[in-house]
């Protein structure tokens, strides 16, 4: 068993970890002034800034295949480079990416849709969830009839990331009621914005927000259909499955950091003539957050090297998504309660960072819907305890 880097994953690891504090680390400070003014943390021209400066360290399109100008780098890499991103708040990505569905495209739509997307030329959403149909997304009711040489698109959508932005969504539509929704009954559209779906924005508790679209008679071309007819839902649980360890990734990232302040803050914040770190009640708040890293660490990378190896990851990854996004949250909220009342204020990050990580455990699979497939693959012999390991 071999637990340490290669020499080639420690040196890109390294690259992005030096261009993260160097460059996008430099904005915490305004980050935070942002945030106390109720401003949004960083324009969209910063971001698309840092991006091209990224490019020209070498990172662009981490996932994205060499022929599209991308790293297509093997998951485990993708992961290691989630985590540095985590270890910084400023909200930040790196450029050059595309929903990882859009390869679907045929080449007329590649052109039109996927590769001004990895350029950063156009912003694309991903629907799926629908005010009727969340964790029980083949409950989806919106609907898509053919006409003529269009579809016509009707229904709703709701909690769609980058919707008020987006100027085109993939959406799965149902096609054939009898068919179900797992029976091949559902497709999806590339839907321009200007095809007349439209968009209002939902205030979360969050930084930004996603948004509801509605779909009231849209006519989208047949070819815009993203895929086959009927394989709809299939890629709809394909874009949500990435998620599984890049969530959990980043939510290592932000657990290490703030763990690491409340490292510092305990070695100099005294009360009763001695540092709080050396009470019994907070050296046990680092030392169960320390351990819960390093489990979240071992699920994330097994996850991800399951995916690199080739192998169905994906009782890996609802294990590490749901372990990871618990684990953040619970650290980020001991690092609180180890800074006291400063752990609540706006000065620092880690009020920020609480709102952050609720989200975690809600959109790309419930904690419950997780535990749900977990304990189903084992249930149902899909899966055995311990996997390739056993
Ligand atoms: C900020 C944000 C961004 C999002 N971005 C997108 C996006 O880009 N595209 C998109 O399509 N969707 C997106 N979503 C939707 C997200 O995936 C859903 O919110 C999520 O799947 C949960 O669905 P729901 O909100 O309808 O909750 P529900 O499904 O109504 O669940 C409510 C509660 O009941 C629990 N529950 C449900 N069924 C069961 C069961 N069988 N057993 C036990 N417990 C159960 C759930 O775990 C949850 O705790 C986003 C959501 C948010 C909040």
């Amino acid at each position: 068993m071999d637990f340490s880097l290669s020499d080639e994953e420690r040196a890109i690891r390294d690259t992005a970890r030096t261009f993260i504090r160097k460059e996008v680390a430099a904005l915490e400070d305004e980050v935070l002034r942002r945030e106390r003014r109720g401003e949004p943390s960083i324009t969209r021209d910063e971001l698309r800034e840092l991006q091209l400066k990224a490019k020209q360290f070498g990172f662009w399109g981490l996932s994205t295949p060499e022929e599209y100008g991308g790293m297509n780098l093997p998951a485990v890499m993708q992961s290691l480079i989630f985590t540095e991103i985590g270890h910084t708040f400023v909200p930040f990505r790196f450029g050059g990416e595309a929903d990882n569905i859009l390869y679907f495209a045929n080449e007329e739509q590649k052109k039109e849709y996927l590769i001004p997307t990895i350029e950063g030329d156009r912003i694309s959403c991903f629907a799926i969830t629908e005010p009727g149909a969340g964790s029980d997304a083949a409950n989806i009711k919106l609907s898509a009839r053919p006409d003529g040489s269009d579809w016509v698109l009707n229904g709703e959508k709701t909690f769609i990331t980058n919707g008020n932005d987006a100027d085109f969504v993939i959406v799965v539509a149902v096609t054939d009621k009898e068919k179900g929704v797992r029976g091949g009954g559902t497709t999806a559209f590339l839907a321009d914005r200007a095809m007349g779906w439209t968009s209002s924005f939902i205030q979360t508790m969050g930084e930004g927000g996603p948004a509801a679209l509605s779909f009231d008679n849209v006519r989208v071309p047949a070819r815009n259909i993203l895929g086959e007819v009927g394989q709809g839902f299939e890629l709809g649980m394909a874009w949500i499955g990435k998620g599984r360890y890049t969530i959990p990734s980043t939510g290592i990232g932000i657990a290490e950091r703030a763990l690491q302040m409340a490292i510092d803050y305990a070695n100099v914040r005294e009360t009763f003539g001695k540092p709080i770190g050396t009470n019994q009640a907070i050296q046990w708040m680092i030392a169960d957050s320390e351990t819960e890293i390093e489990a979240a660490r071992g699920l994330v990378l097994r996850a991800a090297w399951a995916a690199d190896q080739g192998m169905d990851n994906r009782h890996y990854a609802s294990m590490c998504k749901l372990y990871g996004a618990s684990m953040v949250n619970r650290v980020v909220d001991r690092v609180m309660q180890i800074h006291g009342g400063m752990g609540y204020t706006r000065e620092l990050p880690i009020a920020r960072w609480y709102r952050q990580v609720r989200l975690f455990r809600i959109f790309e699979g419930t904690d419950e819907m997780l535990r749900l497939i977990i304990s189903r693959d084992l249930l149902r012999g899909y899966s055995k305890i311990g996997g390739h390991l056993a």
